[in-house]
């Protein structure tokens, strides 16, 4: 059967150049990807080839459909290690969740479920009744709820009030930007909120706020500067008082707390205390907002937490059935709650254990990682390094760690990135004085073997083989 290539081929010496669909699956082997994808990826080739009208070898067709599938294949996706040492990276999906979340997501995804069935009455039930319970322990609330994730939960509040008066109070030190493209007023005019804008970058005062609020004003909101901290001449009233103000005025004060600490930080290392969710709440805050993919450690899902009748008023807003979660988030989030709520977490919530482990610890699987790295011949070290927690959240925190630093000669540094990040696994590492580490403490022990293999390939892609180098430099 002739391609559609061949059937249009036979004008121009040019069409005659461009080869049959199948020609060139033949000749690309296993795509790696279901065939109908690479077929598809090789008809735009070929017809990006046809539109340039220019002839094309059988070669140059094959290389470039196989570069494309390399690069489809990469998009898929995958696990990655993170070398990176930024425990919660929203580049890689933030929290890895914990065993019991993976058994709960299966159970729950391969049967079905009382997702909205009253086990009790046999009726048709309200949908995570027991998760909403035991997240309110967790957060120390009145009550909670969940929806998608935090950037839902702050449209969904800012919105159900927003409805007859139109204005929310915010300070110019919190106008800010969380990663990429999240703008706090952007979010908030989205939601068809009025700014109004107090104090200055770096000075707010509870009378700059006392003097905003009018008939319009909807809320005072308060947002968590996640990703950046302030120095000097810095001040913002506390929140019992702005919660004060909020309560004699008869409006709600909510407050955005981004990562929603529900565990003392300052217990780790080169961490400092975040205000938990509890905290704030018993500062007189009537709603306050955080992500479940942060410092929880759970999945991704922004969590509701405070009045319940406020509570209960958003899960009424029709909004609130546009942004609900999908039963695996429930499955996984309540494992995660109930690891927190048994005193469990520090050893099974992964973002925790992570954060505890000690130097010491880091340190031997270091030395193990060089040691087998010389064995292949490739010379790197130990070093000590600084980590982050990362998603938005400590930004003050250096994490004292330990990485594994290659020493290979390499004309290019990025090369050997970006040779490191085209493996399988792909690792991401990061490059401190010229050279390429890993902190241990994002990778987990069970991925060291691929990190060993991956770093292998990397810096020898010819599957070349060498002497054993000296063992262990161990640097200072
Ligand atoms: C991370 C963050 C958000 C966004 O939460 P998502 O769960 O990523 O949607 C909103 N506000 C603050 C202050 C944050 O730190």
């Amino acid at each position: 059967m002739k391609s559609v290539a061949d059937a249009a081929s036979g004008t121009t010496d040019v069409r005659r150049t461009i080869p049959s669909v199948e020609r060139v699956m033949a000749a690309l082997g296993d795509p790696g990807l279901p065939r109908v994808v690479a077929v598809a990826e090789i008809r735009r080739t070929i017809d990006a080839m046809r539109r340039a009208a220019r002839a094309v070898d059988f070669d140059a067709v094959v290389a470039c459909v196989r570069k494309a599938l390399a690069t489809l294949r990469r998009q898929r996706l995958q696990p990655v290690i993170n070398g990176t040492g930024i425990v919660l990276h929203t580049n890689f999906g933030r929290a890895p969740l914990s065993a019991a979340a993976l058994r709960a997501l299966r159970e729950v995804g391969e049967n079905y479920s009382n997702l909205e069935f009253n086990l009790e009455s046999g009726q048709r039930g309200g949908r995570a009744a027991f998760l909403e319970q035991a997240l309110a322990q967790v957060v120390e609330a009145e009550t909670a709820t969940v929806v998608n994730n935090g950037a839902a939960a702050l449209v969904l509040v800012v919105r159900h009030l927003t409805v007859r008066r139109r204005e929310v109070v915010l300070s110019r030190g919190e106008m800010v930007q969380i990663g990429g493209g999240f703008r706090i007023p952007e979010i908030l005019e989205a939601s068809g909120a009025v700014v109004r804008e107090v104090g200055t970058t770096n000075q707010t005062s509870l009378d700059d706020y006392a003097r905003a609020i009018r008939p319009e004003t909807a809320l005072i909101l308060r947002v968590h500067r996640s990703n950046f901290f302030m120095e000097g001449f810095v001040a913002s009233p506390p929140t019992s008082a702005l919660a004060g103000l909020a309560r004699g005025r008869g409006i709600p004060l909510v407050e955005d707390l981004g990562s929603g600490a529900v565990w003392a930080t300052e217990t780790i290392a080169g961490v400092e205390h975040e205000p938990t969710i509890g905290e704030t709440l018993r500062q007189g805050v009537d709603l306050v907002i955080c992500s479940g993919d942060k410092l929880l450690g759970g999945p991704q899902a922004g969590i509701i937490a405070g009045k319940s009748a406020l509570v209960a008023a958003l899960k009424r807003d029709p909004l609130f059935r546009a942004l609900r979660c999908d039963k695996l988030v429930f499955a996984a989030l309540e494992a995660t709650i109930e690891a927190h709520l048994s005193g469990a977490a520090a050893e099974q919530v992964p973002v925790l254990a992570m954060l505890g482990v000690t130097t010491g610890e880091l340190r031997e699987r270091a030395e193990a990682i060089v040691n087998a790295l010389a064995a292949r011949g490739i010379a790197a070290g130990v070093t000590p390094c600084v980590g982050e927690v990362g998603g938005g959240s400590l930004p003050r925190s250096q994490v004292p760690s330990v990485a594994v630093e290659l020493l290979e000669r390499v004309e290019r540094v990025e090369d050997l990135a970006k040779r490191l990040r085209h493996g399988t696994p792909p690792v991401i590492g990061r490059i401190e004085r010229g050279r390429v580490q890993f902190d241990l403490r994002t990778v987990f022990p069970r991925q060291d073997e691929a990190l060993i293999a991956a770093v292998g390939a990397a810096v020898m892609p010819n599957g070349q083989h060498r002497e054993e180098t000296t063992r262990l430099r161990v640097q200072s």
